[in-house]
């Protein structure tokens, strides 16, 4: 899914840099590289990239990590996947 742009501006990923240890579990789980490691912290380096999918925030062993997932289009898409139904969160997708 690298490459895939979601709306601008609207994701609720933060990051507290003075709690950072620089693990770098967050680079390593993200799905879409949203994190690089630079200097030995964290840096969200494409934030429009994010899915919200929460992988970041449960993995970061010093809660330096605040997103809301559960929401919107990552939800939709792995109910989709693993619940049998059609992959689609409704905000790209038309049924016919
Ligand atoms: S919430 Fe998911 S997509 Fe967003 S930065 Fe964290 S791991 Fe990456
Ligand atoms: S997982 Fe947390 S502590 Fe580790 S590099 Fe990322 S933000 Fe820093």
């Amino acid at each position: 899914m690298k490459g895939q742009i979601y709306l601008k501006n609207v994701v609720t990923l933060e990051l507290d840099i003075d709690k950072c240890i620089g693990c770098g579990l967050c680079a390593t789980v993200c799905p879409h590289r949203v994190f690089e490691m630079k200097e030995k912290k964290a840096a969200i380096v494409d934030m429009d990239a994010c899915m919200e999918c929460g992988a970041c925030g449960l993995n970061c062993p010093v809660e330096a990590i605040n997103v809301k997932s559960g929401v919107g289009c990552a939800t939709a898409v792995l109910k989709g996947m693993f619940g049998g139904d059609e992959v689609c969160c409704d905000c790209s997708c038309e049924s016919d």
